[in-house]
C-alpha cells in the first residue's frame, strides 16, 4: 500500500491544440518516465484519471459553454461563435475531441481530490492539471475547462471542507480568482510575475476579493527578473501568514514551473533551486495545518526538456519525503528521449547557469518585492 497517489495515463497527452502550440503535454510523459527510471514511481502509485461529468463541470462552467466546446471538438460549432467562447485566439484554438480531452484533465484532478478526501491516501498529484486561466464561459490562456476551480467547488460541495489554493505558476491564476472572488469559504493565494507586461494582466496587490469574499484573495505580484533569494523570501513568509490565518482543512496547489529563467514565455529569473523548494514548502504547510492533506497539480512550464521534468519530479519527491537524488539523471531516460529533443538533455539535477543572465537591477527588484511582502504581512497582523 502506498500513501501517495500519482494520477496519470497517456490519454492526457491528447489535450493538445496543435504540433506547434507551446502547451505540450509530452512533458507529462517525460516526467513520469524520469520518475519510473529513478525507481521512485511504480505502477502501484498510479491511478488513472476519470472523465469529469457534465454535472461536475457545471460546478463552475456554464452549460452553453460546455455545449459549445462539445460542438467545437466535433467541428460543428459555427465559426461565428468562436470569438464568444474564446476559441478564435491562437492560445485556445479548436481541436478534435476537445471536450472529452479537457474533461479528462478535470477528471484527473477530481480523481486526486477523491483519493485524498476519502482518506484513501494522505496526498496526491496530478501534473496534467492546473488549467487556471479557464473562465466559466470562455477559454483562455491554453485552458479550456478550469480543473482547479472545479476541484475547489467540488471539495466544498461534496466534502464541506475549507480549501487553501496556492498558485505558484508565473502567470496570475485569474480563472480561479474570478470563480471565487466573492466567496468567503475559499482562500485564494497566487504569487506571479506582475501583470504589467505579462498575460493575463491581472493579479494586482489591490485585488483582494469583494463583498463577503473580501480578504480571501491574496495576490503577490513580483517584478520581472526576480531571482531565487527574493522569490523564496517573499513566498515563504506570505504563504505561511495566509495559512496561519486561514487554517485550511486541505491545500490544492498549482505547480506551474514557468518561473524558471529558461522559460520562453515569462521574465522571472529563478533557477531549479527555487522550483525544487516550492513543493516542500507547501507540503510542510499541509503537514502543519491540514494533517498532511494536499493535492498538487501541474500548470505552465514551456521548457519541456531542460526544466519541466526535473522540476516536476520534485513535486513527487516532496509528497514522498524524498530528497533530490545524489545520482545523475538516469542514462536510460536520456537515451530514450535525446533523439526527440532539440537541445541536449540534462545529465545532472542542477542548472548549468552558463546562460544565466546577471540582473543589474537586482537590488531595486528585491526592495520592491520586499515592500509588497510587508504590505501583505500587515493584513495578517
Ligand atoms: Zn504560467
Amino acid at each position: 500500500m502506498t500513501n501517495v497517489k500519482y494520477i496519470y495515463s497517456e490519454d492526457l497527452l491528447r489535450y493538445r491544440f496543435s504540433d506547434s502550440h507551446p502547451f505540450n503535454q509530452m512533458r507529462l510523459k517525460l516526467t513520469t518516465d524520469l520518475l519510473m527510471d529513478l525507481g521512485v514511481l511504480t505502477t502501484q502509485h498510479i491511478l488513472k484519471p476519470r472523465v469529469a461529468t457534465d454535472e461536475e463541470l457545471m460546478l463552475v462552467h456554464e452549460p452553453n459553454y460546455i455545449e459549445a466546446i462539445k460542438k467545437a471538438g466535433q467541428g460543428t460549432l459555427p465559426e461565428s461563435e468562436y470569438e464568444k467562447y474564446g476559441l478564435a485566439s491562437e492560445d485556445t484554438p479548436q481541436f478534435v475531441n476537445m471536450h472529452e480531452n479537457s474533461a479528462l484533465v478535470v477528471g484527473g484532478t477530481l480523481t486526486a481530490v477523491d483519493a485524498v478526501m476519502s482518506g484513501e491516501v494522505t496526498c496526491a498529484c496530478h501534473l496534467g492539471g492546473g488549467l487556471h486561466h479557464g473562465f466559466k464561459g470562455k477559454a483562455s490562456g491554453f485552458c479550456i475547462y478550469n480543473d482547479s476551480a472545479v476541484a475547489i467547488q467540488y471539495i466544498q460541495s461534496k466534502y464541506k471542507q475549507r480549501v487553501l489554493y496556492i498558485d505558484t505558476d508565473a502567470h496570475h491564476g485569474d480563472g480561479v480568482q474570478w470563480s471565487f472572488y466573492t466567496n468567503e469559504d475559499v482562500m485564494n493565494y497566487s504569487i506571479h510575475e506582475t501583470g504589467r507586461y505579462l498575460f493575463p494582466g491581472t493579479g494586482a496587490l489591490t485585488e483582494r476579493g469583494d463583498g463577503k469574499g473580501f480578504g480571501t484573495t491574496v495576490n503577490v505580484p513580483l517584478d520581472a527578473y526576480t531571482e531565487d533569494e527574493s522569490y523564496l523570501d517573499v513566498f515563504q513568509e506570505t504563504v505561511e501568514a495566509v495559512c496561519e490565518s486561514y487554517k485550511p482543512d486541505v491545500i490544492l496547489s498549482v505547480n506551474g514551473v514557468d518561473i524558471h529563467y529558461l522559460d520562453p514565455l515569462t521574465h522571472l529569473s529563478c533557477t531549479l533551486d527555487t522550483l525544487y523548494k516550492i513543493p516542500y514548502i507547501v507540503k510542510d504547510l499541509a503537514d502543519k495545518y491540514c494533517d498532511g492533506k494536499v493535492i498538487m497539480i501541474g500548470g505552465g512550464g514551456y521548457n519541456i526538456w531542460r526544466v519541466v521534468p526535473r522540476a516536476w519530479s520534485h513535486v513527487w519527491f516532496a509528497l514522498n519525503d524524498l530528497q533530490t537524488p545524489h545520482s545523475p539523471i538516469p542514462k536510460s531516460w536520456i537515451e530514450k528521449y535525446q533523439s526527440q529533443a532539440p537541445v541536449p538533455l540534462p545529465e545532472t539535477w542542477t542548472d548549468e547557469l552558463d546562460d544565466y543572465m546577471e540582473i543589474p537591477r537586482q537590488k531595486e527588484i528585491s526592495e520592491k518585492n520586499n515592500n509588497t511582502k510587508h504590505r501583505i504581512l500587515e493584513w495578517f497582523k
